[in-house]
C-alpha cells in the first residue's frame, strides 16, 4: 500500500458507546483468544505494516499537531515503534516462557515451583500529547505483547496524530480486543469509572493523582508516568562546549515539549560565562538563520500551553540572556536563556515544558546538591556534566596515587550526584540518552512516577507473575507430615 498523508478526521467517541467497548474487552479476554503467542505476534505484525503504511501521515500529522520536524518524527514516533515492535517480537517467546523457582531445594523442586507469566486482563492506555506515538503505542505494544485485551485513549491535544493511530489501531487489528477511544476530560473520565485490570497512564502529575485515587477505589493496579523537575548540574571541571551542546538538544528538540528535558540548570559560577558563550556558539550552529526559520525546530502545541510559558517569561525576575522572541500566531517560543538568582522564580519551581535554558549559579556541587533535593526530591531524570576526579577527591578519602592514576575521571565524578540526588534516571554528561535505550526500562520515581516500560520492562508492566505448583499424589506420605495432630512431629521436620 502507497503511504499516503491523508489524515481522517478526529471526533470525540460518544461517552454512551464507552461501557460497552469495555464490557467487549472484557469478554474478549475472557475468551482466551489473545493469549497465545502466534496471536500476539500477529497482531503485532500488523500493527507494525499499519504504522509503515501510514509513516507519511504520521509525519504529516506531527507535523500539523505540533510543528514537528520530519527527522523528530521519523526518528522518536514512527521509527522508535517499529523498532519496539521488533524488538519485541524477537524476544517475546523468551518473555513468556515460565520460569522456574530461584535457588530451590531438591525437596521442593518436586512440586515444580514456577513463575507463570500471565496477562492481567483488559487494560486501558492513556497517552500524553507530546510524543503522541511513542507514549501512547509503546505501552500498548507492551499491552498486546503480554496477551491482554486494550483501550487506548490518546491525548485530543493532539487530534491530527490521534486520528492516524485510531485508524491504524481500527483498520489492522482485532477490532474485538483492540479500541482507540477518542476525547478530553469527559470522556476519560467514564472510561476511568469502568473497571481496568490496569491502567497505564502518561501525563502531569496532577492528571496522574486523579487516577490513581480512582483506580484505588476498584484496587486496579496502575502505572504512572509523570513529570518532574530535571535538574542539570554543571560542575566547575565540566566540558563547557559539551555541556551546551548537549543541553540545548535536550531543550530543543520537540520544542522543549519532553518530560526528560532539563527543567533547570545549575551552573558553577566559575563556568557561567564560559558555558553562556558556548550555548550561544552552538544555538548558532543548530539554527544559523534562528529557530523561528529553521524548519528542525517545532511549535508549542497549542495557545493554552503558549500562554503559560510566555507567563513563565513575563513572571521571572531573572535576566534574558539569549533569546526571548515570541510569535503568538504561529505558536512559537525561541529557545531563552534566563539567569534566574532565586529558587522561588517561577522558572525554577515550575515545569516549563518549553524551551526555557533557567540557570542558576551555584558556589559548587555542595549547593547544587542541596538545592536540587529542595526543589524536586525525586525528579524524572537528572544531568551533571563534570569530567574531573577533584571532586571525588574532595568528598572522599584521598585515593592512593596509585588508585588515581586508574580512576576514570567523568564517571567518578558523577557518581557523587548520582548518591546525592535521587531521580527515575540520569544520563552522565548527557540529556536523556538514557532515556533511548531501547533495552532500558524508563520511569520515574516518587512524584515522577511508579513503575517502568520499554522492552522486556512493558511487557512484564502487563503481566502477572503467577506462583504455581504442583503436587503430584504419590508425594502425599511424604508431605502427610504437615497435617494434624502436630504431636511428635517438629524433631522429624
Ligand atoms: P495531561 O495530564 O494534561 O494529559 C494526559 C492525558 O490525561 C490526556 O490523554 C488527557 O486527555 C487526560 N486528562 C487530562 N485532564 C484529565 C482529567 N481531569 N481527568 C482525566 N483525564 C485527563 O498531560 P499532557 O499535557 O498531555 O502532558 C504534559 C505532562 O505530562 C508534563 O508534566 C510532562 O512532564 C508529563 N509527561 C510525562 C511523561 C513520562 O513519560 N514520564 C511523558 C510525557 C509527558
Amino acid at each position: 500500500m502507497a503511504s499516503s498523508t491523508a489524515i481522517p478526521t478526529f471526533s470525540h467517541t460518544p461517552i454512551e458507546a464507552i461501557p460497552g467497548i469495555a464490557v467487549q474487552a472484557r469478554s474478549t479476554f475472557r475468551s482466551q483468544k489473545t493469549k497465545p503467542l502466534e496471536y500476539r505476534l500477529t497482531q503485532l505484525r500488523k500493527l507494525w505494516w499499519g504504522l509503515k503504511d501510514n509513516e507519511a501521515a504520521i509525519i504529516e500529522a506531527c507535523r500539523l499537531d505540533l510543528g514537528k520536524p520530519s527527522y523528530e518524527a521519523i526518528t522518536g514516533e514512527v521509527g522508535w515503534c517499529l523498532n519496539d515492535i521488533i524488538f519485541v517480537c524477537n524476544n517475546l517467546k523468551k518473555w513468556m516462557a515460565d520460569e522456574k523457582a530461584p535457588d530451590i531445594d531438591l525437596k521442593n523442586s518436586v512440586v515444580n515451583p514456577k513463575i507463570r507469566k500471565e496477562p492481567l486482563g483488559a487494560v486501558l492506555v492513556i497517552g500524553a500529547f507530546n510524543y503522541p506515538f511513542q507514549l501512547s503505542l509503546g505501552p500498548f505494544i507492551g499491552a498486546i505483547a503480554a496477551g491482554n485485551t486494550a483501550v487506548l485513549k490518546p491525548s485530543e491535544l493532539s487530534p491530527n496524530t490521534a486520528a492516524v493511530m485510531q485508524r491504524i489501531i481500527q483498520e489492522c487489528l482485532d477490532s474485538s480486543a483492540y479500541f482507540c477511544i477518542q476525547g478530553a476530560v469527559p470522556e476519560t473520565t467514564e472510561l476511568l469509572s469502568q473497571k481496568w485490570d490496569k491502567i497505564f497512564y502518561t501525563g502531569s502529575s496532577e492528571v496522574g493523582i486523579l487516577v490513581a485515587k480512582k483506580a484505588a477505589e476498584t484496587l486496579t493496579p496502575v502505572t504512572l508516568e509523570l513529570g518532574g523537575k530535571n535538574p542539570a548540574i554543571i560542575s566547575r571541571f565540566a566540558d563547557t562546549r559539551l555541556a551546551a551542546r548537549r543541553l540545548i538538544w535536550g531543550k530543543t528538540l520537540n520544542a522543549g515539549q519532553v518530560c526528560l528535558s532539563q527543567n533547570y540548570i545549575l551552573i558553577d559560577k566559575e563556568v557561567l560565562p564560559s558555558f553562556v558563550d558556548e550555548l550561544g556558539i552552538a544555538f548558532k550552529e543548530f539554527y544559523p538563520n534562528g529557530a523561528k526559520a529553521s524548519p528542525d525546530f517545532a511549535r508549542i502545541v497549542n495557545e493554552r500551553h503558549f500562554h503559560r510559558i510566555k507567563k513563565m517569561l513575563d513572571e521571572t525576575h531573572g535576566k534574558i540572556l539569549i533569546g526571548g522572541a515570541m510569535d503568538e500566531k504561529e505558536k512559537f517560543i525561541e529557545p531563552t536563556v534566563v539567569q534566574v538568582d532565586s529558587l522561588e522564580d517561577s522558572l525554577i519551581k515550575e515545569e516549563s515544558f518549553g524551551p526555557l535554558f533557567p540557570l542558576l549559579p551555584v558556589d559548587g556541587l555542595d549547593e547544587a546538591i542541596r538545592i536540587a533535593n529542595e526543589v524536586d526530591s525525586t525528579p524524572l531524570a537528572m544531568y551533571p556534566f563534570s569530567k574531573k576526579s577533584e571532586e571525588i577527591d574532595r568528598r572522599m578519602q584521598p585515593p592512593s596515587p596509585c588508585a588515581r592514576l586508574i580512576t576514570l575521571p567523568s564517571a567518578d565524578a558523577q557518581r557523587i550526584v548520582l548518591n546525592e540526588i535521587t531521580s527515575g534516571g540520569a544520563s552522565i554528561n548527557d540529556s536523556f540518552f538514557h532515556g533511548s535505550i531501547p533495552t532500558l526500562a524508563f520511569g520515574g520515581v516518587g512524584s515522577s512516577g511508579q513503575g517502568s516500560y520499554r522492552g522486556k520492562a512493558s511487557f512484564d508492566a502487563f503481566t502477572h507473575r503467577r506462583s504455581v505448583t504442583h503436587t503430584p499424589s504419590w508425594l502425599e506420605k511424604l508431605i502427610s507430615i504437615r497435617y494434624p495432630p502436630y504431636a511428635g512431629k517438629i524433631s522429624r521436620y
